[in-house]
């Protein structure tokens, strides 16, 4: 709880949770055996303390999800009164605590997305998403871009663009995947962002008419890109998408799993854009990931299909009613506290501000980029070469020795290959996350020394 002091039973009891987690617990996407997990004993705010007592600031918001920061007082409360009056009921019935979730979802969505399916996290989302796409259209074929993460279900991992899903069952189940828009890298060697639309919009509108329009039933696009690299798309990209998938008869699914609830300093990623997905997923930031849940915001059109015609699918804890409460008490407490505006505030004068000033210090920094509290810093050998300081799917000992020095300063990042994302809480305060970039400023310069000539 917010009160917890770190005391020396705490972290002996820390202690024997280590050593029944390496007996017991099986973890997500990791070698078991040279695995040693990091044992968390308090969290509160944008802070956690680790199994020594240490406090680090989470500047990671674990896996991008705690958008209102660890033990929101209102949220924790919401959680306890609805777990005194019903934990628990099928998803059949109607419970206040969905009705109203699903309400307030649905006002928040861009146009017509006014029908809301709950699922248990983001992966499943996307799984219904695609299978309502398909049964809606009769199309079985899934557009999906490279450098993506979609889930770890089958369908999901499937349609995923990075290395979890070369390393995981790689099937191909009908997904197709094709080069997004992403200057830094440009796969289609621009060196403006008018060209990089453009010739993205091309690639794209070509893979369609190869694959076959008549074919393809869902276009699945994160609105921007989380843990594949918050690489913003460039203007008129997301527009470009939305003409060409409503010219071929193909359903646009906005993946907002990781983008959405703020992270990107609106309410959804694509209202930065002026444009309406058919189908938006959700999950993390919905309710800060502190009970699990994820949904589907459906159209009209979409939802007229299952007027009269039964929808084939369902959860046993779709709509749950802890994870609804907890929704419920987590958007009310955002718009009570101006969390999405301030997450915009944040972005726009402080961490851009900030990164930029990095960039232009120390030679390992070659690209930053983001918009709201949702940043990616790109380290790089050599600023002109690009050469990434750690090979695309994989780490390196530069790579290490930055994240090391990052909690040696007293930071929980997040980092995924060459990336170090600045993704705080959207109400982290204006002081902490000052400390934060200053701690990052420290631990370049210890990635300035792997640059070469
Ligand atoms: N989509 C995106 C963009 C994500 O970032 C994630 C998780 O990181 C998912 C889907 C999968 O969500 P979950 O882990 O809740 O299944």
């Amino acid at each position: 709880s917010v009160n917890t002091e770190i005391t020396a039973e705490l972290i002996a009891a820390g202690k024997v949770a280590h050593e029944l987690d390496r007996e017991h617990v099986f973890h997500s996407w990791q070698a078991q055996g040279p695995f040693d997990p990091m044992t968390i004993i308090k969290t509160e705010g944008s802070w956690v303390w680790d199994g020594e007592g240490n406090k680090l600031l989470d500047l990671s918001s674990q896996l991008v999800n705690t958008n209102i920061g660890h033990q929101h007082p209102k949220v924790v409360a919401a959680i306890q009164a609805q777990a005194a009056t019903i934990c628990t009921i099928a998803p059949q019935h109607v419970n206040d605590a969905r009705s109203e979730a699903a309400k307030l979802i649905a006002e928040l969505t861009p146009g017509n997305l006014n029908k809301i399916f709950f699922t248990n996290g983001g992966a499943d989302a996307n799984e219904h998403a695609i299978r309502m796409a398909r049964v809606h259209t009769g199309k079985h074929k899934v557009l999906a871009a490279y450098r993506s993460y979609h889930g770890g279900t089958h369908l999901a991992v499937n349609v995923t663009g990075d290395p979890r899903r070369v390393a995981s069952d790689n099937a191909t189940d009908g997904v197709v995947h094709f080069f997004p828009a992403y200057l830094y890298r440009s796969y289609f060697n621009s060196t403006t962002e008018a060209e990089e639309t453009q010739r993205a919009l091309r690639h794209l509108e070509d893979t369609i008419i190869l694959e076959g329009p008549s074919s393809i039933g869902a276009l699945v696009l994160e609105s921007i890109p989380g843990s594949a690299g918050i690489y913003v798309p460039p203007t008129g990209y997301m527009e470009g998408v939305r003409e060409l998938t409503s010219k071929y008869g193909i359903i646009l699914i906005a993946d907002e799993v990781m983008a959405g609830f703020g992270r990107a300093g609106q309410w959804f990623a694509v209202n930065h854009w002026n444009i309406t997905p058919d189908l938006l997923t959700f999950a993390k930031g919905v309710n800060s990931g502190y009970v699990p849940l994820g949904g589907v915001a459906i159209s009209e059109e979409i939802f007229e299909t299952f007027l009269q015609r039964p929808y084939p699918g369902g959860l046993t804890y779709s709509g749950h009613p802890l994870a609804c409460a907890a929704a419920v008490a987590t958007i009310k407490a955002m718009q009570e506290e101006r969390m999405v505006e301030n997450s915009a505030r944040l972005g726009a004068e402080i961490i851009g501000p900030a990164l930029t000033e990095l960039k232009a210090k120390h030679p390992s920094v070659g690209d930053v980029r983001g918009t709201g509290c949702f940043w990616a810093v790109e380290l790089v050998t050599n600023q002109e070469t690009r050469e990434p300081m750690a090979p695309y799917g994989g780490s390196s000992p530069a790579m290490a020795a930055v994240t090391g020095a990052l909690k040696k300063a007293g930071m929980l990042p997040f980092v995924n290959f060459n990336r170090i994302h600045v993704v705080p809480p959207l109400n982290i305060s204006d002081a902490d996350l000052r400390t934060g970039l200053a701690m990052l400023d420290e631990a370049l310069s210890v990635a300035d020394g792997f640059v070469t000539d």
